[in-house]
Parts: structure tokens; C-alpha cells; sequence
């Protein structure tokens, strides 16, 4: 376990929970730090999904018969455990899609289609992923709306003041994200909540950074949605959560249509179902809802407190590392943040440095993580190397990557 002192020991938090990350049966195993990318799968996550198919797959919402009701009763039982998970007052508000990506999507879609007009303006942040960023440029060139950029400062942190002089008359909305994907920054969303509030203005945040590493609760934040996809916190891919304020999801315009979401269907017109059926057309991923549940048991059993102890230490450790490395520069030094850290090399290309890394099992991220205007921003024309950790990596995959670094110096610096 933990011992304190000069020496740093990380045991990796509930480790032995996620199958993929065990040794195989040579010893080898994957040292997995593209956590920002998605996270691995906890044990109870896999069996939960085929414990689904296995005994309650039955359309939901639908049949009359014994088991579709249990489906369903599964399915809403998840919605209310979302709903209490990230402190949204009531279960209606959290509406399933398949992703962040579509639950960004549908707010920007519908602020495009019914909000935004000619003259307003729409503050996004620099450090936004496109997800949250070329959605709000798609919908701003609909509606003749202008997009305005909030740049963080050289820590990486967004900065009250500045979004205070960037407010005019004509703001409609803010677009932020609750912690960078690549500055691991997490953004004052409360604060931020309160000063757009003060002038009328919508916040959407996007929380899919933030899910794995911080407890959530956007009654406390005072957002106007906040969307996330459950593969960043350890759940099911193809599942995504949007809440939104009930009155203001009562006005959001559906983004798809077909059966479920409707109520009363004529040849020439359809009537919608009431919340949160409305917004979620079709048949949805029933078994990822399943196994989301399961996965917010597992982390209810984790606990973030323990969460944070084990990311302080492994984030001491990183820049413990960082510090023993030559010719590398951290992007973003905000004093708020999770473990993800995105390093500039002075003499190597962050790909080449990601390929050395993969011939030692270790699987980092190179490129521009989906922020290119971030990168632009910081003078990253290369993009960067993104080191991305969870409550599970350990001791021995930092080692293995300060012993990839080396190599990888060894072999591309002349
Ligand atoms: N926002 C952020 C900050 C992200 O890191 C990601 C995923 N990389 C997304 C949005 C999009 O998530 P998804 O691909 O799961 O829809």
C-alpha cells in the first residue's frame, strides 16, 4: 500500500477490478494512461451488460408483457440513479443519447434552430473540445449568430474577469467545458453559472473530462445543461447523458424523431410524448443503460474522496517525473486540476515519441485531442503528447513511461 516518504508508491486504486489492465500470462500488460480518451471497464460493468441480455432484453416502453415491464423498470431505475448520481433534482432531466458528441449536439441544434438570431453572440472557450466547439460554429452560421472566443491565460485557466468584459447585450449563451481534455484545468463552472446568470445568458457545459475524476452536481453549479458520455467514467460506450433544466428541456425541440418520442401520430402530423421520452427517439441502448447502473454502484463504492487522494499522489508523482525529464514542457500549469497532462517536446515529434511508448506497452495519445484551436493557441503546430491517468493506474505504469521517455530520447534526439 501507500507509504509515505520520499518515495512515492501508487498501488492503483481498485485495479484488480478492470480485466483488461491484469497481466497476461507472460506477465505483460498494457500500461493504459489514454484514459481521457475512454476509460476501461470495470468487472461489474461486463457482467451487468450481459447479465442484461441474458435475462431482461425486451424493448422498454413498449411491450405490455412481464418482461418488457422488467426492461423498463431496469432502464428507469437508471435514469433516477443518473439523476441522484449527479444531483439533478428530478429523474426527467437526464435524457439517454449516445454520447456527449449528441447531447452537445441537441442543445446547439436547438439553440440554432429556436434561440439564436442575427447580432447575438455565443462565448465558447478556447479550450473546448470540437464536440463543444464545431456544433456552436455550425449553428452560429445558421442563425447569423457570432461565435466569441474566451482565451485562457498562459496557466491554462479560464479567467472571470475576462469572461466578464466578454459579455455584451447581445450574449446568449456560454459554451465551457468543466475540465480541459487537454490542460486538465477545471473551469470555475459555478462562478461562472452565477456572473451569466446575472446577465440572462444559458451555460452549457460539457462534463465528459470531468465525470471520472470529480463529483458532479449541477444543482450546486447552477448550469443550464451539462452533458457528458458514460465511457469516460468507467461505463458503457454508445451511452451519453444530456441534463438540462426541466423548463428549459421542456422547450429544446427534438433532435430526432420516430417511435417512442411520439404520442398521438396522424398521416400528417404527430403529437410528442412529455419528458424525457420526447428526446429520446427510437430504441435506446438498453443494456449500456443497464450497465451504467452497475458502474455508478461501482463508483459509489470507490468514492471520489478516495478518487482524489489517489489522483494527488499520482499527479505528485507525474510532475516528479516531469521534473527528472529533459527538453519537455507541460501545456497548462492551472492549480485546479485532474491528472491529464499534455507535454511539448523541444527536439521530438509527439507521434514519434507515442510510437516508442507503444513498443513498451504503453498507450499514450499524440495529436491535437480533438482542440486544434487550443493547440493553435499555445503555438503547438505539432500537438502534443497526452498523458491521461485514472484512480487505477499504478506505480508501474509511470515507470514505464519515464523509461519510454528515456528511450524514446535515446533513439530520436541526436
Ligand atoms: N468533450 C470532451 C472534453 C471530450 O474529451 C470528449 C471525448 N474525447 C467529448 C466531448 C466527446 O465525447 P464522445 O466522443 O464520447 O461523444
Amino acid at each position: 500500500m501507500y507509504v509515505t516518504g520520499a518515495q512515492w508508491v501508487l498501488p492503483g486504486l481498485y485495479r484488480d477490478h478492470f480485466p483488461l489492465l491484469h497481466p497476461d500470462k507472460d506477465g505483460k500488460m498494457v500500461h493504459y494512461l489514454d484514459n481521457s480518451a475512454t476509460t476501461q471497464k470495470p468487472e461489474i460493468l461486463i457482467q451487468a451488460t450481459s447479465f442484461f441480455y441474458q435475462n431482461f432484453n425486451a424493448n422498454v416502453h413498449r411491450g405490455v408483457y412481464g418482461l418488457a415491464a422488467q426492461a423498463t423498470q431496469a432502464y428507469e431505475n437508471v435514469r433516477a440513479a443518473v439523476a441522484r448520481f449527479i444531483k439533478a433534482p428530478q429523474a426527467q432531466e437526464i435524457i439517454f443519447t449516445s454520447g456527449a458528441t449528441e447531447s452537445l449536439n441537441m442543445v446547439a441544434n436547438w439553440m440554432g434552430q429556436a434561440l439564436l438570431k442575427k447580432g447575438d453572440e455565443v462565448i465558447v472557450s478556447m479550450m473546448e473540445h470540437h464536440a463543444n466547439l464545431v456544433p456552436w460554429q455550425q449553428q452560429c452560421a445558421r442563425s447569423q449568430a457570432k461565435m466569441v472566443a474566451w482565451l485562457p491565460n498562459e496557466k491554462g485557466e479560464l479567467d472571470l474577469d475576462r469572461l466578464q468584459s466578454l459579455i455584451t447585450k447581445e450574449t446568449r449563451v456560454i459554451a465551457v467545458t468543466h475540465v480541459s481534455n487537454v490542460l486538465g484545468t477545471v473551469n470555475p463552472i459555478r462562478e461562472i453559472c452565477a456572473l451569466a446568470h446575472q446577465h440572462n445568458i444559458l451555460v452549457v457545459v460539457d462534463g465528459s473530462q470531468a465525470v471520472a475524476h470529480i463529483p458532479v452536481n449541477v444543482e450546486d453549479m447552477d448550469c443550464d445543461f451539462y452533458c457528458f458520455s458514460a465511457h469516460k467514467m468507467f461505463g458503457p460506450t454508445g451511452l451519453g447523458i444530456l441534463y438540462g433544466k426541466k423548463d428549459l428541456l421542456n422547450q429544446v425541440t427534438p433532435f430526432r424523431f420516430g417511435g417512442e418520442m411520439v404520442d398521438i401520430v396522424t398521416f400528417e402530423e404527430s403529437s410528442f410524448m412529455p419528458l424525457p421520452a420526447r428526446l429520446e427517439a427510437g430504441t435506446p441502448n438498453m443494456a449500456g443503460v443497464y450497465g451504467m447502473g452497475a458502474t455508478l454502484n461501482f463508483l459509489k463504492s470507490v468514492t471520489y474522496d478516495a478518487i482524489y487522494l489517489a489522483e494527488q499522489k499520482l499527479m505528485h508523482h507525474m510532475f516528479q517525473l516531469l521534473e527528472r525529464m529533459e527538453g519537455i514542457k507541460l501545456l497548462g500549469q492551472a492549480s485546479e486540476r485532474v491528472p491529464v497532462f499534455s507535454l511539448l517536446f523541444e527536439d521530438m515529434h509527439p507521434g514519434d515519441v507515442a510510437q516508442v511508448l507503444d513498443q513498451m506497452n504503453v498507450a499514450v495519445r499524440a495529436g491535437y485531442h480533438c482542440a486544434m484551436p487550443l493547440h493553435r493557441y499555445y503555438q503547438a503546430g505539432n500537438g502534443s503528447l497526452r498523458v491521461s491517468l485514472a484512480f487505477y493506474n499504478n506505480q508501474e505504469d509511470l515507470e514505464a513511461l519515464e523509461e519510454g521517455l528515456k528511450k524514446a530520447r535515446k533513439l530520436l534526439v541526436r
